[in-house]
């Protein structure tokens, strides 16, 4: 992994940035262990094509957003984006998610990052907490969007989208309408596409496949498969423990799983505990997935504490099993080189 972006580290950059703020100064330079970080601030970006330099660019991996439906001070609705020739694909936009991606950009020097440029996102299934930010996807900036945003989600994506539409419709009037330039008078449309099972985009040496999961009564649910010329990687989204996920993820470079500790489960009352051991996948479950899957890193997102500390979950896990496993965070960058 090439960074760890803990706790302290978010607070160290969004403190003076604040100060900086009040001072009406216009960047803001933060040194990092290893990052010299400069932080523009309101910053318009346009741009019609990825440039030589990120189409020659390995596959990164970023996570916008580690959390859960429980409010969090350090932690994004769960998105994690993958970055591969010059493109932003998101998986899943929760609450805070694209805050996090404006910062991503400057912190990793990743312009598909800016939000109007993120082109594309897949929605696992359409629980609040993994679709929260897509009206703040779709809407920000939207007219200097030269190209609307595409989604593909479960069965109801497409009136969530329609929905949007009539959201932003009064803004949309006033802007399309008055003295304000508009660079596309579509840029807020949200182009809508339902899932099925399969490959949902191949591009070049770029794969996309959709898979179903189990997250119980929340039908369908799906996670992603992701292939690129030099990373593989499986997104599990919410799901309860499954086969299809064990398949699907052997011997991939990545897997993100969601996770529910034991001890926080423990925290819940009968009919939580239930619901959650229908839903979601217990520490001691993702233990034996992994064993199956054989991933070269597990990484754990969208966990599920109560209360518990943070890293009962990793220990969990770590007593039985020896593969690598990270408990990310917000802000976590993964590439080839940390394969
Ligand atoms: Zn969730
Ligand atoms: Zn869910």
């Amino acid at each position: 992994m090439t960074n760890s972006y803990s706790i302290s580290r978010v607070a160290s950059i969004l403190y003076p940035l604040c100060i900086l703020l009040v001072a009406g100064c216009s960047s803001n330079p933060v040194n990092q262990a290893d990052y010299a970080l400069t932080l523009p601030s309101a910053r318009i970006e346009t741009r019609e094509a990825p440039s030589p330099e990120e189409l020659a660019e390995k596959t990164k991996v970023v996570i916008l957003g580690t959390g859960t439906p429980i409010p969090d001070a350090f932690r994004a609705g769960s998105s994690i984006a993958v970055i591969h020739k010059g493109q932003s694909y998101l998986f899943d936009v929760g609450s805070g998610a694209i805050r996090q991606a404006t910062i991503a950009r400057y912190k990793y020097d990743i312009p598909s990052l800016y939000p109007t440029q993120i082109c594309c996102v897949f929605l696992s299934h359409l629980h609040s907490d993994h679709i929260m930010d897509l009206s703040e996807l779709a809407h920000t900036l939207w007219w200097r969007r030269s190209n609307g945003l595409q989604a593909w989600g479960p069965i109801g994506v497409e009136p969530i989208a329609n929905t949007l539409d009539e959201l932003i419709s009064i803004d949309a009037n006033f802007r399309i309408n008055g003295v304000q330039p508009v660079t596309n008078p579509d840029g807020f449309r949200v182009d809508a596409a339902t899932i099925t099972p399969g490959i949902l985009l191949r591009e070049d040496d770029l794969t996309i496949e959709a898979f179903l999961v189990d997250h119980g009564d929340i039908d369908p649910a799906f996670g992603f498969k992701i292939t690129t010329n030099d990373l593989s990687l499986v997104i599990s989204g919410d799901t309860a423990y499954s086969e299809v996920i064990a398949e699907k993820a052997r011997g991939v470079d990545l897997l993100f799983h969601e996770v529910i500790s034991r001890q926080g489960l423990e925290q819940n009352s009968p009919s939580f505990q239930r619901y959650h051991n229908s839903v979601h996948t217990t520490s001691d479950e993702l233990v034996r997935l992994a064993r199956i899957a054989q991933p070269k890193k597990l990484v754990l997102y969208h966990g599920l504490f109560y209360g518990t500390a943070e890293s009962s979950v990793l220990n969990e896990i770590e007593a039985l099993y020896d593969g690598e496993v990270i408990l990310a965070n917000d802000l976590d960058i993964f590439t080839t080189d940390s394969r």
